[in-house]
């Protein structure tokens, strides 16, 4: 901090000029009032100065510090300027007088300055202020048994300069205590000015003690060698004050050590006054000055105690109350969760009233993490707690269990209707997207809920729980943004009983196993390159011609069998493997692809992308080289984008679509129609073909609206430009429907299942092998359904 060094340095050589100049003087007995005044005025405003300075640049309670020193240096300055004039124009100086006003506004500024500074632990300022209220009615004692007591009997002044010349010493004491208390206490940036501040202060309270002694007996002038103190001290605010803007700027370090000087630092002094006070005769006390001091003391003292043990109580309860809270949001973690279900329960029991949780599970927050970084996931999570906060009320507990999973706990007379209307509420309060680091996510939860009714035997709080997470984990499945209830036909539907994504509730450490046991295999099998892909044909459905294959992931599982995307995925965006899921769904395919180009069998593969990859710049070159390194040409691969959540920089993600576009690489929306991919989509990124949802087209035949609805979507791509391919098509009726609606590609058990590399080698190669070439064999219906 060079500031502070070069104001350092400045102070450092003006006090040394003061010194020299002073001891000269005064050994020389010459009269050097005047110039020692206006020194001490100069000295005084320049103080004013750099406190004011301090003061304009930091901010929060330390500018109230400074504004309070500021304060206390007009003040001074005003004295030093009245006391100039008494001295200069009038031979005799009064006291006390207005300067002695004026110079008490010192301590009491300094006072709550020093009391205001920020600090660190937990004490609070009335305990500091009540260990200054100790630490001066100490010194005090001792004072009196030393110095004052014998002054006050000679009794030669009037009782208001005693009392005023008695300020002094007793207010720097008190400053001194205060100062050295906050520097105990300052927070580490600050600890240095605050050790200059209490040196400053001990330096102003020897000259002020030498300048009471002196008054007393007449012998105080100008230029005497106590001024030094008081130089010293200035000088020390002045440079402290620089320090204090400089700290600021300087980044912060927190220490972690406890103080434990604060403790006993009053009880010194104490011991010491009832050391001296012991040794005196009790009648030396017996004034009413003494008497009220030894009063306040006592107050103080109990005072001091008395905060000590409710600061501790309330420390304790805070520490308590932290062990429940989950730290980041600030909610009930899964310790006081766990704790209120159960009382919950049991008032179910007794009083027969249901018991209600929902279980909300944030879609795609790995994703949130990967691309934005730890702290924007922080952030959506406390911004997600607020929000689940607002939809419910006060007797509500909210819970996070620890990653992106939140709960709600009601338990009420009503718990059945109100938990359904909350859990819609919340669902609905996830439509405005979340504003993270100037990026607009559109986050959804997946929502489940499950009563416990009033009536219902048999329900434990960990069955409660178990419900709520399977029913959650039907919505995660359906990808729908509707709250799912939990029913007993979901127990039955549900692979996962072993809890393998669930709430490791009720046997936490078995659940958990479980599902790290599976992450760690999906680790390995993506290492190893297990997971492989079915490839389901699309077929023209003008001319029933293959038109290409679209990339399905699978993982055969040595315990599981083969797990479908649906059971597994989740996990890999959960923990941040869908890059490399990606990258291996990308290689195996173009593989494929490289072998059936070997056959002369030149069949387009689509691949399956989640949205928020395609935000990676790095992407297109990737992709480019995985296509060059087989030396295949760009146009075998379509991208498809699934997933609901398209980052706020949809820019980026044009950027990336744009260059693989320009490549010659196809780009499709999936699941068009299925309620995420919107309308926008279509104009906002550059794509060339539309994916109809399967509930966009399964009902056409008995759905009217629907219908309706499907040929708009189709007319209105074609508009566009772009081809339409209807998917999950099982019937015939629905594929006839299509044709009459000019959709152009389908797609759907009807046709085919999803098929091994060789099986759509066999079929595209066909019996007839005549037509084998550039245009695969047509395809009216698969025979792999028969
Ligand atoms: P999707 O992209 O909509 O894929 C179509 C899904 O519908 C496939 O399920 C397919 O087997 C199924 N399907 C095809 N025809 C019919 C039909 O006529 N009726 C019915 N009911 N279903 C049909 P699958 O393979 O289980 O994939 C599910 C989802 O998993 C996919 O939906 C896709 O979103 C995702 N997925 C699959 N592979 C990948 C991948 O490699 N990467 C990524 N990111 N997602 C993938
Ligand atoms: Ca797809
Ligand atoms: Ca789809």
């Amino acid at each position: 901090m060079p500031r502070t060094a070069h104001v350092a340095i400045g102070a450092a050589v003006i006090f040394t000029v003061f010194v020299v100049w002073i001891a000269g003087a005064w050994s020389h007995g010459t009269s050097i009032k005047a110039v020692n005044d206006i020194a001490f005025v100069g000295l005084s405003i320049l103080g004013a100065f750099f406190a004011a300075f301090a003061a304009r640049a930091v901010h929060g309670r330390l500018r109230a510090a400074w504004v309070a020193m500021t304060i206390g240096m007009v003040g001074w300055a005003l004295g030093e300027v009245l006391w100039a004039y008494y001295e200069l124009a009038l031979d005799e100086p009064p006291f006390p007088s207005l300067a002695d006003a004026a110079y008490l506004l010192m301590p009491v500024g300094f006072c709550v300055g020093l009391l205001l500074f920020p600090g660190e632990n937990g004490q609070s300022r009335g305990r500091t202020l009540l260990d200054g209220v100790i630490v001066a009615g100490s010194f005090f004692v001792v004072s009196w048994v030393t110095i004052l007591s014998p002054m006050y009997s000679a009794g030669s002044d009037s009782a208001s300069a005693m009392i005023i010349s008695l300020a002094y010493p007793i207010s720097d004491v008190v400053i001194l205590t205060i100062a050295a208390m906050a520097w105990l206490r300052a927070a580490r940036d600050q600890r240095l000015v605050l050790a200059m501040l209490t040196i400053a202060m001990a330096c102003i309270a020897l000259s002020d003690s030498g300048f009471t002694y002196l008054s007393a007996e007449s012998a105080y002038d100008s230029g005497d060698l106590i001024d030094i103190g008081w130089v010293a001290g200035l000088l020390l605010i002045i440079v402290a004050a620089t320090a204090s803007r400089d700290e600021v700027g300087a980044p912060k370090a927190r220490s972690a050590s406890t103080v434990w000087a604060p403790v006993w630092f009053p009880y010194t002094p104490l011991l010491l006054a009832g050391i001296v006070a012991a040794a005196e005769p009790a009648t030396i006390f017996r004034t009413p000055m003494v008497e009220i001091v030894g009063a306040l003391l006592m107050l103080a003292v109990l005072g001091r105690q008395y905060l000590a043990v409710t600061e501790n109580r309330r420390l304790l309860a805070c520490v308590a109350e932290q062990a429940l809270r989950d730290p980041l949001t600030g909610l009930a973690n899964r310790a006081m969760f766990s704790d209120r279900l159960e009382e919950a329960m049991q008032r179910r029991e007794r009083d027969h009233v249901s018991v209600a949780l929902i279980v909300l599970d944030l879609n795609d927050f790995k994703v949130v993490n990967d691309t934005l970084g730890h702290p924007a996931g922080d952030e959506l999570l406390n911004r997600v707690g607020e929000r689940i906060l607002g939809c419910v009320r006060n007797s509500d507990t909210v819970a996070r269990l620890g990653g992106d999973e939140f709960v709600v706990l009601v338990d009420d007379d009503a718990a059945d209707d109100y938990a359904g209307h909350i859990a819609a509420r919340v669902t609905k309060s996830f439509d405005k997207p979340f504003v993270i680091d100037g990026h607009e996510l559109f986050i959804r939860p997946s929502v489940g809920l499950a009563v416990a009714g009033g009536h219902e035997p048999g329900v434990s709080a960990g069955e409660l729980v178990k419900r709520a997470d399977m029913a959650m984990y039907a919505a995660k499945k359906t990808r729908t943004a509707d709250v799912h209830t939990f029913t007993p036909e979901l127990r039955v539907a549900d692979p996962r009983e072993e809890g393998l994504h669930g709430l490791p509730y009720s046997t936490p450490s078995t659940a958990d196993v479980a599902a790290v046991q599976l992450l760690g295999e999906l680790r390995q099998a993506i290492d190893a390159v297990e997971l492989t892909l079915l490839y389901q044909p699309k077929v023209d459905l003008l001319t029933g011609n293959l038109v290409g294959v679209e990339a399905l992931v699978r993982w055969p599982h040595h315990r599981r069998g083969l797990l479908s995307p649906d059971e597994f995925l989740p996990l890999v965006r959960h923990h941040g493997l869908m890059r490399p899921v990606t990258d291996l769904v990308i290689n195996t395919a173009l593989d494929a692809a490289l072998r059936w180009h070997q056959q002369e069998l030149h069949i387009p593969v689509a691949v399956n992308m989640s949205a928020p990859l395609l935000a990676d710049p790095r992407l297109p070159a990737r992709i480019r080289r995985a296509l060059a390194d087989r030396n295949l040409p760009a146009s075998v691969l379509t991208v498809e984008i699934t997933e609901d959540l398209v980052l706020g920089n949809i820019e980026g993600t044009r950027d990336v679509l744009n260059q693989l576009r320009r490549s010659g690489i196809r780009i499709a929306i999936d699941d068009f129609g299925s309620g995420y991919s919107t309308l926008s989509y279509l104009c906002e990124l550059p794509v060339d073909e539309v994916k109809l949802d399967r509930r966009l087209v399964v009902p056409i035949v008995e759905d009217a609206r629907v219908a309706t609805v499907a040929r708009a979507v189709i007319a209105l791509a074609h508009e566009l430009g772009l081809i339409v391919v209807a998917e999950g098509v099982e019937e015939a009726e629905v594929a006839a429907r299509l044709t009459e609606f000019g959709c152009d590609v389908v797609q759907g058990f009807y046709f085919s299942v999803p098929l091994s590399a060789e099986e759509v080698l066999r079929l595209a190669a066909g019996p007839t092998s005549e037509h084998h070439g550039a245009r695969p064999q047509s395809l009216e219906r698969s025979s792999s359904l028969d």
